[in-house]
């Protein structure tokens, strides 16, 4: 029998009708998890896509739920899958911060302001630096659309955010200008945040010399060993109760300047060795142990626990959630 167009707009109103309830309905759902917690949203991971485990990962991600502020932290890809499965509703977003603009850090961001605009009279602050909004780190559409509000990051300037929370943007050298973590301050409690960047003031040379790590550099086969440790960015991020470290690698590579740029266990160690830091979270690091596996992994989070004494945790494939009401 041919199909009537009157069946067809029949369906496309039920669909729509359908569509806004779930819309309406995600809007205004309350968060799986209760009370207050920071929320790790882990990896897309399937052990069954072999490129998925292996590859350079691309998922960044957490989330602070803190009485009145609901913060979004570098959403990487698949943001709603990961979302979803850990049990944070991103439609109640109200602030976002983008470390820096690398697509494992900004990549879903405007899908996290698409959501946010299903909440009725949705207000979302959006944060991240002035090289961060010229590398496109969101859409002009989503940045600027009505109840969005661009607050650029300074390092000179303390945010003020939703629920007496107060945001100090902590610029870090990575190798996209404009990077930067924070010091979130909770009523006291203090949550730091690394972000991408590497540890060291300067670097050593092949040849015996010791150079500036955050000058331009001409020949990186000169790159030998790291330098002077950088006591500033160690400073600010020990003396926090929570950490979010960004874990990049095991050992300082030598002739590549990726390690001025990214961090190393000997870099954690330094910075929570006789820290006041009570917990640390390690993002970034392949809990597949890039195709070896989980227990590899694992291993460097125990090197780090055992370096250190302190109280870590290696953020694993599903995510990990942890209750803020009880620290
Ligand atoms: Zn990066
Ligand atoms: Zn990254």
């Amino acid at each position: 029998m041919p199909i009537e167009f009157n069946e067809l707009k029949q369906l496309s109103k039920e669909a729509r009708d359908t569509s806004n309830t779930l819309r309406k309905e995600l809007g205004e759902m309350p968060h799986k998890i209760k009370g207050n917690f920071i929320a790790f949203f882990g990896r897309q991971f399937n052990p069954e896509y072999k490129w998925n485990c292996a590859l350079k990962p691309l998922w960044s991600g957490f989330y602070i739920k803190y009485n009145d502020l609901e913060m979004m932290v570098d959403p990487g890809i698949n943001i709603l899958e990961r979302a979803e499965r850990i049990g944070v509703n991103l439609a109640l977003t109200n602030t976002l911060f983008i470390s820096h603009a690398h697509i494992d850090h900004k990549n879903d961001a405007n899908v996290v302001a698409e959501i946010v605009s299903y909440r009725k009279d949705a207000e979302l602050n959006l944060l991240f630096s002035q090289n961060s909004l010229d590398d496109r780190a969101m859409s002009h559409y989503h940045s600027s659309s009505e109840g969005t509000n661009l607050v650029l990051l300074d390092k000179n300037n303390e945010i003020e955010l939703y629920g007496g929370a107060k945001l100090k943007p902590i610029e870090v050298l990575h190798s996209i200008s404009g990077a930067y973590g924070f010091v979130l301050d909770l009523n006291g409690l203090k949550i730091g945040y690394t972000g991408d960047t590497g540890f060291n003031v300067t670097y050593k040379t092949t040849d015996g010399r010791e150079l500036s790590a955050s000058e331009k550099i001409t020949d990186k086969k000169e790159i030998e060993a790291p330098g002077v440790f950088n006591d500033k960015l160690k400073k600010v991020f020990s003396n926090v109760d929570i950490l979010v470290f960004n874990l990049h690698d095991v050992e300082f590579r030598k002739h590549t300047k990726h390690n001025l740029y990214h961090s190393t266990v000997s870099d954690a160690v330094e910075v929570l060795k006789d820290s006041k830091i009570k917990h640390c979270f390690f993002e970034h690091f392949n809990p597949y142990g890039g195709g070896l596996g989980v227990e590899y992994p694992k291993k460097v989070n125990q090197y780090i626990k055992e370096s250190t004494g302190k109280e870590t945790t290696l953020i694993a494939l599903n995510g990990h959630v942890l209750n803020l009401n009880n620290i």
